[in-house]
């Protein structure tokens, strides 16, 4: 083999080892290229959702797209105007035939069936049978025949004062009358009294308090009438 033959052989293995390392930086290039493009669209947002509480609908979706392009989803979740309850496409609901509150369903503390209508609870409280839990308790114990107003206050954990204001009140409203004089008067609900038994009893029937109560009411009423407990 002559000189300029080998000069020749050498300059293809030092053109081959240049032509690979100028591949590679390529290829470092491009691969470097698709992490920087791999790391944006992880960045980039494609859907946006948002949800909110909605103020004054059942709930609803709007899909929408951003000047940047990206999708929008906004999700409105409608609430018992109560209970603040989540009320789900699929479930049934109700709304107050008084103020138009929206309401979660049976079985719930929110609404009441009056007249039959459905009245919520605060309207119930405001509009239609003004009681408090002190009138139930109070109004529970003339309907189980417990006039005594030292009785009534043991029951209910309530001052004498509170209980003789409470009769009076519930005279006013209509829900008890009061018959006799002095020791031997005694107050009797009326039918207008019942029905508001039957509809608190609904709200407040499984509060820890009036379940108390009640317990308590069933032990006088027991005492009183001889059995030993
Ligand atoms: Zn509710
Ligand atoms: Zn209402």
């Amino acid at each position: 083999m002559s000189r300029r033959d080998n000069n020749e052989g050498l300059d293809h293995w030092q053109l081959i080892e240049q032509s690979l390392s100028q591949l590679s930086t390529r290829l470092d290039r491009i691969e470097t290229r698709l992490n920087q493009l791999e790391t944006q669209r992880d960045r980039q947002v494609v859907l946006n959702e948002r949800r909110s509480i909605d103020d004054s609908g059942f709930g609803s979706r709007e899909i929408s797209t951003t000047p940047q392009g990206a999708i929008q989803r906004d999700i409105l979740i409608g609430v018992c105007d109560i209970c603040k309850k989540r009320l789900y496409d699929d479930e049934a609901f109700r709304i107050c035939s008084s103020c138009g509150r929206r309401l979660c369903a049976s079985p719930s503390q929110c609404s009441v069936i009056y007249q039959n209508k459905t009245i919520c609870i605060e309207c119930l409280k405001t509009r239609f049978i003004q009681l408090n839990k002190t009138l139930y308790k109070t109004l529970v114990c003339t309907a189980n025949e417990v006039s005594s107003t030292t009785a009534i206050s043991e029951i209910t954990h309530s001052v004498e004062e509170e209980v003789r204001s409470a009769l009076k009140r519930l005279i006013d409203l209509g829900l008890i009358t009061k018959r006799g004089f002095f020791v031997f008067s005694a107050y009797q609900v009326t039918a207008r009294g019942m029905e508001a038994i039957a509809l608190y009893r609904q709200v407040w029937g499984s509060d820890y308090d009036t379940l108390v109560f009640d317990a308590e009411l069933r032990r006088y009423i027991l005492q009183k009438s001889g059995v030993v407990l």
